[in-house]
């Protein structure tokens, strides 16, 4: 019996090879009708035998191509018109597109097989790409997804491309980035004043270059990287002293799972993550220590290639454990153009290895980690972003969009389109012009993507009233604009990961810093809510003060005087063992005075006290450093009790477990120890409150957020303080645990906000 239907897919499904897979198995099956890419995504129409339908629809979603993704699907029936074959029609454009834009995606195997294959036409080809694989988000400058809408432009098929590019049957069939040694872009190398060409000269003159021990740029996907040997003390020092990195650690890149393997220590979620289709650097215990690579650090941040161009560098015997860091220096984002990439390295990079493919925005590696809670990504870009996080519950939608603008450090921003949640790449840190003007630069590249006029949206800012996120949300030109305190916003985008919307939860939102309702410096915060409902401040941190302010986070002494002028019975901090500098003592006159100083209950200057007494009394060169440095001291210890860290009457008192810190050092106990009992202390006093709170509120489902759950020895003791309560345990793993995450949080209860309003109106 002839039927007819008409089927609506909605998900990653343009860029993905789903139109050819369609056609391949409507043919197959000797089903007529079309398919096109919609602005909603794609739509089928088929005819033909009933039977035949119905094992297509299976089809459809039992053998979909690997990297798309079906969220929703529909079949309605429709009329027969009588087709004779099946086609694929020109993509539609009319509305506004809420299509997801597929991130980009690492070179398949069969374009791996063909790049190695010396009769291929596309044999060591660095720009070899297929519609299973390759560069997607790093080169769409709008939507719809079709080559004049991207960084390819400006390269014509030649013959033999445009034969595959409109042959449904092969595998290049609308590959918008496709390409060939005859029509396509090359890589260059410039050495000092000398350009050379020739992919593969230029591809054996880096590998001689990068065993030399030189530092050489290497244009990738979303922007460059510099890389040397890691296994090289002198290149990594060098690289450490031109970037001005003085220890944040590197990232590196093997060829292999093996190779990586032989490296750091891969559980099978690590390894999971390590070859899943985003490729991120993957954070596991190291085995051997690479000199300089990740100094003080029991983790080794670890990815495979992901380009062609990354294989063939590790072809042409390039050194096998590869330095792969973001271009930049120190805190700047990542050079992606050529001109500022040339002007900005000059200084580190001994050479560039440039491919002539423009990089349409900026985005770095994903940085993910297979913890002890699950997978959970740390800092989410390259090859997840634009993806949509969260669907919020429709069909109830919000006329307007939503932009979140997220907090200062470690920015990200949301858009929501229709109930759809598009978290941007990670931008960095606002402080730093460069970063500041990335982030103009994607909202504005995300309101026209998705066309988006400024009267159709809701900003959504933090309350602190001096971020310069917040600044430039009161200066954009929409009429509603809403301020989203800092560590509900933590809480919040757990539960929006979780589609948790009208689920009670206790939040437990720890972290370094973040306006507080009263206007002080919160980061030690247990609340009740949910997200329909907003969330009530239930416990707290003991407030300590905290001398000069933020500025206090660059350094452990200073943060220390506010905490410790509280703890009683201490010597003088300036002699042994602790021997603090005299910053220390001037930040105590600060405190006794009252001048310049703020309250605060953020754990984050917590650890850093710890760190202090425990012997880190210099400034911290990047963000968390002192509270991953007493993580990592934690972790060669023994069996060790916990110091008491008492929960009463709402607040939890930092004073004995400080001072149980500062004891056991002037009785000479060992660092490790005393840094795991005061970790252990952490855990069961928060695992203490977290209970009692849960318990006096009713609640069963627990939520952890901020950057100090990061510490993976924390999450460890707090599932085993917790593991067997009954208690739900939740924590972010689509989005940061850090500030990363703020910006999915605040579009959640903006989104909710708004619902809220909504009924009220109604009512
Ligand atoms: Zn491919
Ligand atoms: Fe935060």
């Amino acid at each position: 019996m002839t039927s007819a239907c008409l089927i609506k897919v909605r998900g990653v499904v343009q860029g993905v090879g789903f139109r050819p897979f369609v056609y391949r198995i409507a043919t197959e099956l000797h089903l007529s009708g079309w398919v096109l890419n919609g602005q909603e995504g794609v739509a089928i129409h088929l005819e033909g035998d009933e039977a035949h339908v119905q094992s297509f629809l299976d089809r459809l979603k039992s053998e979909a191509p690997p990297a798309s993704r079906i969220v929703e699907m529909d079949v309605a029936p429709a009329a027969t018109a009588g087709f004779q074959n099946f086609s694929i029609k020109e993509s539609e454009r009319n509305q506004r597109p809420t299509v997801r834009i597929s991130p980009d995606l690492p070179v398949c195997n069969e374009c791996l097989r063909e790049m190695a294959d010396a009769s291929n036409r596309r044999h060591q080809y660095p720009y070899i790409n297929c519609t299973n694989c390759g560069p997607r988000y790093t080169v769409i400058l709008a939507l719809p997804y079709d080559r004049p809408n991207t960084t390819m432009k400006d390269w014509p098929f030649d013959e033999y491309c445009d034969r595959e590019y409109h042959d449904p049957a092969n595998r290049r069939f609308h590959a918008q980035p496709v390409a060939c040694p005859q029509c396509g872009p090359h890589y260059y190398l410039r050495v000092g004043e000398e350009t050379i060409s020739g992919d593969d000269v230029v591809i054996r003159r880096t590998v001689e270059l990068l065993k030399a021990g030189k530092i050489v740029a290497v244009k990738g996907l979303g922007g460059y990287h510099l890389a040397c040997d890691a296994r090289n003390v002198d290149a990594v020092a060098a690289m450490r002293a031109r970037k001005f990195r003085k220890e944040k650690p590197f990232a590196v890149m093997v060829e292999t799972v093996a190779a990586a393997e032989a490296l750091v220590e891969l559980s099978a979620d690590a390894k999971e993550l390590l070859t899943s289709i985003a490729r991120p650097i993957v954070l596991a215990p190291a085995k051997r220590e690479l000199l300089g690579v990740a100094p003080d650090n029991r983790e080794l941040g670890i990815m495979l290639p992901y380009t062609p161009l990354q294989h063939l560098l590790f072809a042409a015997g390039a050194p096998p454990v590869l330095v792969m860091t973001s271009a930049n220096r120190s805190s700047e984002p990542i050079a992606y153009e050529d001109d500022d990439a040339f002007d900005r390295l000059s200084g580190i990079a001994d050479a560039f290895l440039v491919g002539e493919r423009p990089i349409a925005r900026r985005v770095d590696d994903s940085v993910a980690r297979a913890g002890a809670w699950g997978p959970a990504i740390l800092r989410r870009s390259r090859a997840y972003a634009p993806g949509a996080v969260t669907s919020f519950p429709l069909p109830s939608r919000t006329e307007k969009s939503i932009l979140a603008l997220g907090a200062d450090l470690k920015n990200t921003v949301t858009l929501v389109v229709e109930g759809q949640a598009f978290v941007s790449q990670h931008i960095g840190d606002l402080d730093h012009y460069d970063a500041f003007r990335a982030f103009e630069e994607t909202i504005r590249d995300l309101m026209t993507m998705y066309q988006i006029r400024w009267e159709d949206v809701v900003v959504v800012h933090d309350a602190h009233p001096e971020y310069r996120s917040t600044a430039h949300g009161l200066r954009l030109p929409c009429v509603e604009k809403r301020a989203v305190q800092h560590h509900r916003a933590h809480i919040a985008s757990v539960l929006a990961e979780h589609g948790a919307w009208a689920r009670l939860a206790l939040g437990i939102s720890f972290d370094g810093t973040g306006y507080g309702d009263d206007g002080s410096i919160w980061g030690g915060e247990f609340f009740v809510g949910s997200l329909q409902n907003g969330f009530e401040r239930v416990a707290h941190l003991r407030p300590a003060a905290l001398p000069g302010g933020d500025a206090a986070a660059q350094y452990p002494v200073q943060a220390a005087a506010g905490f410790l002028a509280q703890v009683e019975g201490l010597p003088s901090l300036s002699d042994a063992p602790f021997s603090f500098p005299s910053r220390y003592a001037a930040a105590l006159q600060l405190v006794h005075k009252k001048v310049r100083t703020f309250p605060t209950t953020s754990v984050g200057r917590l650890f850093d006290t710890a760190a202090a007494l425990l012997g880190f009394t210099r400034h911290i060169t990047f963000e968390g450093q002192a509270a991953m440095w007493v993580e990592h001291i934690a972790r060669g210890a023994g069996e060790v009790d916990c110091y008491p860290f008492p929960f009463l009457n709402g607040e939890l008192d930092f004073r004995p477990l400080l001072q149980a810190v500062a004891m056991d050092r002037i009785k000479g106990r060992n660092i490790a120890d005393i840094a795991r009992a005061f970790q252990r202390g952490i855990a069961h006093g928060v695992a203490e409150a977290t209970k009692a709170l849960a318990r006096s509120h009713n609640v069963d489902v627990t939520v952890f957020s901020g950057g100090v759950f990061q510490n993976e020895l924390l999450l460890e003791d707090l599932k085993a303080e917790l593991g067997n309560t009954g208690l739900q345990l939740w924590t972010n793993q689509a989005v940061p645990a850090n500030d990363g995450g703020i910006s999915l949080g605040q579009a959640a209860l903006a989104f909710f906000d708004d619902m809220k309003k909504k009924y009220r109106d109604a009512a």
